[in-house]
């Protein structure tokens, strides 16, 4: 069972996390109308270091403005966000990595389904940061169910309620016996896994699918591509089709909850030659991320 941190934060205060609760009645429970995200959190000498804490306010902010929540921008910002952050991790006792789950919830009371105008509430919890799929050799399954296109549910938005497409992707892979599901979109192109990116090596050149693939904008992904091109690795985002992901020479999963995560197989296909050398390039110059002190993408908050 994961660990969860007992004190929230919720109706902008810090609570006991069995007292933060949202009626049945709201939005966010009804329709599944809340936005959120994840990021770790990791104790380093210096004091509380978050990851791109910034890049994951924004996308929270624009997975709201893309569902039209329009009423939580009005009194947060970035500085107020960090604050209550910081209270919350202050009012647990945490000594290794951790997620921090931040959610806009839509807790007016039966409005209907409309998106304007109404109340919203900021909640957070903190919980063990353990790994979604296996580290070392992940196997997927192409999923019988497609990714919801951006003409329906926008993946770019962090929405609760379009995770049911995951659940079914992710539930129809582990009913088969693999680790997770390989997304594919209407058109039969490479979308992502159930809760995370995926990337292909293919000649020497890493591909992954573009912005506009119908995934979710992951701030690993972006992590990636950047640290790919700091280390000489050519960088392509463009569609892909799924017999490219059979015959690819390396295959990795990065997400928050994924970390960098090596596929060795998919719909019993193995894939590459047991060794992936750009794979763990990355996966190194990932990991000097979390261990150094201080860098670009862990900051003191
Ligand atoms: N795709 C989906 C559908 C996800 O849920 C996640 C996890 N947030 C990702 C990709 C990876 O995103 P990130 O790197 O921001 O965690």
């Amino acid at each position: 069972m994961t660990k969860i941190y007992p004190q929230a934060y919720f109706e902008n205060i810090i609570t006991p996390i069995d007292s933060a609760n949202i009626s049945i009645a709201s939005s966010a429970v009804l329709y599944g109308l809340s936005v959120y995200t994840v990021f770790p959190i990791i104790f380093k000498k210096q004091g509380i270091s978050a990851f791109r804490l910034q890049d994951h306010y924004i996308r929270l902010i624009n997975s709201a403005k893309i569902i039209g929540i329009d009423t939580f921008e009005k009194d947060w910002n970035f500085e107020r966000f960090t604050k209550a952050v910081k209270e919350l991790i202050q009012a647990n006792t945490i000594d290794q990595l951790v997620f921090i789950r931040a959610t806009i919830h839509v807790t007016d009371l039966v409005p209907g389904t409309r998106s304007r105008g109404l109340a919203t509430n900021l909640s957070m919890f903190i919980y063990e940061a353990n790994p979604i799929i296996p580290q070392n050799g992940a196997r997927l399954k192409t999923s019988v169910w497609r990714r919801i296109p951006d003409s329906s549910i926008p993946s770019r938005a962090k929405v609760n309620g379009a995770y049911v497409n995951s659940v079914l992707g992710k539930q129809d892979a582990i009913d088969s016996g693999y680790d997770d599901c390989l997304f594919l979109d209407t058109q039969g192109h490479v979308c992502e896994l159930s809760a995370a990116n995926i990337f292909m090596v293919r000649d020497g050149i890493l591909i992954t699918p573009s912005q506009s693939s119908d995934i979710l904008e992951g701030i690993n992904r972006k992590t990636i591509i950047e640290i790919a091109k700091s280390l000489n690795i050519q960088v392509i985002e463009r569609e892909i089709d799924l017999t490219e992901v059979y015959i690819a020479d390396e295959l990795f999963a990065c997400g928050t909850s994924a970390f960098i995560a090596s596929i060795i197989e998919v719909d019993k296909r193995k894939i590459g030659y047991n060794v992936y050398p750009i794979t763990q390039k990355i996966k190194k110059a990932y990991d000097e991320v979390f261990s150094d002190e201080d860098n670009q993408f862990f900051k003191l908050i």
